[in-house]
């Protein structure tokens, strides 16, 4: 018989039961024992719909606070100086501050850092080790767990993050600390957590090293063995969990570590297995990620007992069946989504129903009597499909079409618009959003209610646009933006006029601690019926003598923040969003916008985890964008905009996007980043963001002034555009207003100098 198990399940609550219970937490409208109560029945119930699903182990430490990440921080006493010394166990206010700087008892303090987890949406708490840091146990969470789920009477599977995963995704604080001659001291922790993990009864661990995936240097790969040998126990299996991707170059290294079993993505890469079973040694447990845990589709069960079924045959008992993944990466419930189109959703399965079909996958191999529940399973694989509503042949054709996404060399193109535009110099602009006020909300969500029409919707966003523009006017800045007001976020917005797309109500994914995003999900092939943002942009245009930038979601950002599709590669996907955008922009221009702006926030989280496929991506990814702004005139001016601070290692590729102007996020890291563009010659216009949106401090003439005066030593001054580092949604006006009127100060305190 196969053993079936679960790498982790959602912590968030099928109603957002945990967001909203730390947030009325952290707001001081509840206290800990009120917390701790929905805590223990949010495990308790998972636990619960897991075993009573079939499974044989369920997972305990799964659930977490805030980050699991940040959990195994607190449980190894890894705690900066900064949050102050711990006495015996890490208390969960002190927990609080670390994640988020602050928590109702204790002073404010500067947060960890926090980044994103692999090539996932999921972001967790970066460990910081010290010069001289030490660990100790200093938490009994995992044990407590432990006991409270086996005084339930379920049979347990603690989860642990692997030493090695751990200390690669920390951060060493100074330069000097190699952060490999922490790991005897870590072992000593993790020997004591194992010895009395196997003191509370607990057979097997399953301990996650989601790094194997990765590219690692020979000292990384060599500590493998040291660790794992260190950390074996008589009488306590160890599973080695990893996902994300294959095991590749790691096959050899992964078999022969002394552990129990080794778990494996199957669902991202079925290639690796035969490889993998090559190596297995003959007392080892392979379990197979057969159940995607971080797309939103039913599993076709038959393809996944095509592979299931000759392991089992070889392996026996020691063959093991799970998700890919841990479940944190997928909605709850499907059961909750009763607004979906009923054929929509007979292809879907959140984390719920994925469990179901791990067990099913069990079931299926043990005999004919769960012939009835595979075959809807597979009739709602093979609907999918064949359906009417997913393929459209317009679309398909214009695949096939060949799209030109040449313009002339920029040097042409500038001389045109510099013409056209006849800026001054340091022209100054936003990225594009202005504060998303309450008053703003409310309109959009009468509107959605129906307690508005859509004339007195429209009349209601028109006020908003002209009070944008009134301001942006009596600033004296140079580009105006409409101020997004009609947007929810970047990409439902445009989602909900493309075809393809489908929208859940309660499908939340978390995100980091209390935030969770629900991210749409293209089902089918993307098209644009009607233009999406002409009229609120040609209306901000004719208010104004100044130009209006017209402001789009960029391909690889609807793609990234979206629930895809797994019927064909995702680079189909993204050219078809990409052409859709194409047609949006040349609408844009024949409405007159003579600037349009294409945000690729997420181009960056995009790249593979290994390196070696990053140029694939990265080529594909240059070309949508190129499809979607290059059918535009010579004159029209293309701007886009990433918010992020590492651009060495791909600035070829942000490049060849050939966008006439890109604004970038510098301000943070001191224009440190621009070295990038001068090493590369980046030939285009740049706006290096000169102040910080993501705090309230309002920037000074001064700051800007000589940060500019910075980025001048990079680029060109001609070159250079002067702006905030993002979008300004998450201010209030009155911030607003100050920190963008310093910035023109400060952009004509230059032109003065420049030009005196
Ligand atoms: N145009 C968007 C805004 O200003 C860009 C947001 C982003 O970069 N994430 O809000
Ligand atoms: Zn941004």
């Amino acid at each position: 018989m196969i053993t079936v198990h679960n790498l982790g399940f959602p912590r968030i609550g099928v109603g957002r039961e945990l967001k909203k219970s730390l947030e009325a937490y952290w707001k001081g409208e509840r206290n800990r024992e009120q917390l701790e109560q929905v805590g223990r029945e949010l495990r308790h119930r998972h636990w619960q719909l897991q075993a009573e699903a079939g499974l044989d182990y369920v997972p305990v430490g799964d659930f977490s606070w805030y980050d699991h990440v940040l959990d195994l921080s607190v449980l190894v006493g890894c705690i900066p100086e900064r949050f102050g010394r711990v006495v015996d166990k890490v208390d969960l206010d002190t927990y609080f501050r670390m994640a988020r700087g602050r928590a109702p008892q204790g002073e404010p303090v500067a947060a960890c850092e926090m980044t994103k987890w692999f090539d996932t949406n999921y972001h967790y708490i970066v460990p910081e080790f010290q010069a001289g840091q030490s660990f100790r146990l200093a938490h009994t969470k995992i044990f407590d767990e432990v006991t409270e789920a086996q005084e339930q009477g379920f049979r347990v599977k603690p989860v642990l993050l692997g030493p090695l995963s751990y200390l690669w995704l920390g951060k060493a604080k100074g330069d000097t600390l190699d952060k490999l001659s922490l790991l005897p001291d870590l072992l000593t922790v993790y020997r004591e957590i194992l010895a009395r993990l196997q003191t509370q009864g607990v057979t097997w661990v399953q301990i996650d090293e989601p790094i194997l995936v990765l590219d690692l240097p020979t000292a990384w790969q060599e500590a493998f063995h040291r660790a794992y040998t260190a950390l074996w126990t008589p009488g306590l299996n160890l599973l080695l969990a990893t996902y994300f991707g294959p095991l590749s170059d790691h096959t050899a290294l992964a078999c022969n570590l002394p552990v129990a079993g080794v778990h494996l993505d199957l669902v991202r890469h079925p290639e690796q297995l035969d490889q993998v079973l090559a190596h297995l040694r003959p007392e080892t447990v392979l379990s197979l990620g057969l159940v995607d845990g971080r797309n939103i589709w039913r599993t076709d069960l038959q393809r996944a007992l095509t592979l299931l079924r000759p392991v089992y045959e070889q392996l026996g008992s020691r063959c093991w069946v799970a998700p890919s993944c841990s479940l944190l990466h997928s909605p709850v419930d499907l059961r909750l989504e009763t607004q979906l189109d009923p054929e929509l959703k007979s292809w879907l399965a959140f984390a719920q129903q994925k469990v179901e079909e791990v067990t099913l996958l069990k079931r299926a191999l043990s005999g004919p009597y769960v012939s009835a529940a595979l075959d809807s399973w597979q009739q709602a694989a093979q609907s999918r499909r064949n359906s009417g509503r997913i393929h459209q042949k317009a679309v398909q054709e214009r695949l096939h079409q060949p799209i030109p996404t040449m313009r002339p060399p920029y040097p042409e193109r500038a001389r045109l618009q510099h013409e056209q535009f006849n800026l001054p110099l340091y022209p100054t602009t936003t990225i594009g959003s202005f504060p998303q006020t309450s008053q703003i909300r409310n309109i959009r969500y009468q509107y959605k209610k129906g307690l508005l029409c859509q004339a007195q919707y429209l009349e209601q966003m028109q006020l908003q646009i002209k009070e944008a523009v009134r301001v942006q006017e009596t600033l004296g800045l140079d580009v105006l933006v409409h101020g997004e007001a009609e947007r929810n976020d970047m990409v439902e917005y445009f989602a909900q006029y493309l075809t393809g797309y489908a929208f859940t109500v309660n499908g939340w994914v978390q995100s980091y601690g209390s935030r969770c995003v629900k991210p749409p999900i293209i089902y089918g092939d993307v098209s644009r019926p009607v233009p999406m943002t002409v009229p609120w942009i040609t209306y901000a245009q004719s208010l104004t003598a100044k130009p209006m930038k017209g402001m789009l979601t960029g391909p690889v950002t609807m793609l990234q923040w979206s629930f895809v599709r797994d019927d064909q590669p995702r680079a189909t996907t993204c050219l078809q969003i990409a052409l859709a955008l194409r047609d949006e922009v040349q609408d844009l221009e024949k409405a007159g916008i003579r600037m349009i702006q294409i945000d690729e926030p997420a181009l960056r989280e995009g790249l593979p985890l290994r390196t070696g496929e990053w140029q694939h991506y990265l080529d594909w990814a240059v070309y949508c964008f190129r499809v979607c702004s290059s059918g535009v005139m010579d004159t029209t001016q293309v701007h886009t905009h990433m918010c992020y601070s590492e651009f060495n290692d791909i600035i070829a590729s942000i490049a060849a996007l050939d966008a006439d102007v890109i604004t970038i996020e510098t301000s943070r890291s001191d224009m440190e980043l621009l070295e990038a563009f001068t090493d590369f010659a980046y030939p285009n216009e740049i706006g290096p963001g000169v102040y910080d949106i993501h705090t309230p401090n309002i920037p000074t003439v001064a700051q800007m002034v000589a940060l500019i005066q910075k980025a001048k030593a990079h680029i060109p001054a001609e070159r250079l555009w002067v702006n905030p580092d993002c979008g300004l949604k998450t201010r209030n006006w009155p911030e607003v207003q100050q920190a963008l009127h310093n910035m023109v100060a400060a952009a004509h305190l230059l032109r003065a100098q420049d030009d005196p």
